[in-house]
């Protein structure tokens, strides 16, 4: 056990050898934190300097959130493609076409060895809804450069994904201000 004295805290066990390697991380689950963990992360990986980027599916590209408007401000690539995305037209082949685009994207900056963390934001819910086929994520993931984080969130992890994910966190609701107060989404806390 660490006992604090240091200021860079070490691993938690010290009986064998410090592995590094590039984590599978999963945020899923139904409480809110799962896309503002996988920001959080990120952040600290871009203040070790790290090349990062986050792809975000479902959001579309015109948005301009809390977190989009961070990080423009401090220079963190983050897109958002949910282009032409029609959940409420119900057009699958034009969502499903979009989505594909997106998933290119976010395998070749997987498969890109000059990032060292690459965020797929509610990837989950894409596959979910089969916009994407898991076996194409899994090979991706398979093949990544040893030392890439990946980073997806999302409601309803698939168990393809889990199983192969080296850390997975389910955020548990407990409660929402919607559900108990009818508090809708708000500014600089939702988006
Ligand atoms: P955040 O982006 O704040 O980290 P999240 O990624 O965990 O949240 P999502 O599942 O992506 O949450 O849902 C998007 C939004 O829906 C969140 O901003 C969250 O506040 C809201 N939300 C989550 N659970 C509920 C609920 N039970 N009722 C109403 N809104 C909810
Ligand atoms: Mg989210």
């Amino acid at each position: 056990m660490s006992t604090g004295e240091s200021s860079e805290p070490g691993p938690q066990s010290v009986t064998g050898p410090r592995i590094n390697k590039g984590l599978v991380i999963v945020n899923t689950g139904n409480g809110k934190g799962k896309t503002t963990a996988a920001m959080g992360v990120l952040f600290r990986a871009w203040g070790r300097d790290f090349k990062v980027i986050m792809l975000q599916f479902i959001k579309h590209s015109t948005a301009n959130f809390g977190e989009q408007r961070a990080a423009k401000k401090i220079g963190v690539e983050m897109r958002a493609m949910g282009d032409g995305f029609t959940w409420d037209t119900q057009d699958r082949a034009q969502d499903i076409a979009s989505t594909r685009r997106a998933g290119d994207e976010v395998k070749r900056m997987i498969a890109d060895p000059s990032y060292a963390m690459v965020v797929a934001d509610e990837l989950n819910i894409v596959l979910r809804y089969d916009y994407l086929p898991l076996s194409d994520v899994l090979e991706a993931l398979a093949a990544k450069p040893a030392m890439t984080h990946v980073v997806i969130t999302g409601r309803n992890a698939p168990e393809g994904l889990i199983a192969v994910a080296d850390l997975v966190t389910e955020m548990g609701l407990v409660k929402h201000p919607f559900r108990e107060q009818g508090v809708k989404a708000q500014a600089g806390v939702e988006f």
